[in-house]
């Protein structure tokens, strides 16, 4: 049984801030798609629920050329999958939209609340972890930007506090030539996070950017990884020599989903499927 809450729906950022620095226990409600399994499960006890879909500033996807793009906390990821942008510019982000859950799913669910609830196994961080975007969050002292590196703290927890509202994500222009790509291994097709994701990107100065989710406590980026990288040839040889090498960059778990010995193997697959698909679009 649902345990018993306020709900309220805001129509101002302003109106939502004052309402969660005067209710103590609010929980922020974008998609609910994680949020009403806790509630329902009766995980956490919540007296309120702020709904920030009604908050018009919120949604909206923006891109400015030279500037880059941003994606607003009520932006669903179906808008993600459709945004022309994200599929010319940002394709592992699409990629990995496109692989969360169902259609109906990502119809409510949103790129900000999948970054919020923090699982380490969610499809949505490492495609921001190799784009170095950086997060928008307002409080009652205004509004700060952390880099993406920095949010996720641990299981489930990020530096956002209570009286604070993410309102959307940023990512930096890119440079024609710069592509990337996410492959995920799942238990089954859709409604299923992740045994692990990984994302690689190549600028076009040919810098590797590689992130995984489901390989550590955090979503993370592998970035002793990748200056090891920046002595070779983005060649074959070198999308074999990383599928080894990946091992020793991540410390997985087992759990419901794969053994530690699993994850193991299978991110190295995904970095040299990612890296040789990149390779293969034509790198050199
Ligand atoms: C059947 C099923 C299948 C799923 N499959 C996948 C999958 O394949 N891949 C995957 O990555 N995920 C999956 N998920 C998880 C979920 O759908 C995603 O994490 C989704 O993106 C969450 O977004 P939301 O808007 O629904 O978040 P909500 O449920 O609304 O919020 C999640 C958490 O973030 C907080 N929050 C949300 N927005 C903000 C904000 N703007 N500021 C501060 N805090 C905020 C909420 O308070 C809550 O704690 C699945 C879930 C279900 C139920």
């Amino acid at each position: 049984m649902l345990s018993k809450f306020d709900y309220v729906k805001p129509q101002t950022l302003e109106e939502a801030l004052d309402y969660l620095k005067s209710n103590p226990g609010t929980k922020v409600f974008a998609g609910g798609t994680d949020l009403m399994i806790v509630l329902r499960r009766n995980i956490e006890l919540v007296n309120h629920i702020l709904d920030i879909k009604g908050i018009a500033e919120l949604n909206r996807i923006e891109y400015k050329p030279g500037e880059g793009l941003f994606i607003g906390a009520a932006v669903t990821v179906n808008e993600v999958c459709q945004s022309e942008i994200v599929r010319e510019k940002y394709e592992a982000l699409g990629q990995a939209a496109d692989s969360v859950a169902s259609y109906q799913l990502r119809n409510r669910a949103t790129l900000v609340g999948n970054i919020c609830n923090a699982s380490p196994g969610a499809d949505l961080s490492s495609p921001l972890l190799v784009y170095n975007a950086k997060v928008h969050i307002a409080g009652p002292e205004g509004e700060r930007i952390v880099d993406i590196d920095k949010f996720f703290t641990g299981v489930k927890k990020t530096v956002v506090q209570k009286d604070e509202i993410v309102t959307g994500v940023s990512l930096p222009d890119v440079q024609e030539g710069d592509m990337s790509t996410y492959n995920k291994q799942a238990r089954i097709k859709g409604h299923d996070l992740g045994i692990a994701g990984v994302s690689v990107r190549i600028t076009s100065d040919k810098k590797v950017f590689i992130a995984m989710s489901a390989v550590a406590p955090t979503p993370i980026r592998l970035t002793k990884l990748e200056e090891a990288l920046v002595t070779k040839d983005l060649t074959p040889e070198t999308a074999t020599w990383l599928s080894k090498e990946v091992a020793n960059h991540i410390n997985p778990i087992s759990d419901v989903r794969s053994s530690a010995e699993y994850r193991l193997h299978i991110s190295g697959i995904l970095a040299k499927k990612g890296l040789l698909k990149l390779i293969e679009k034509g790198v050199n």
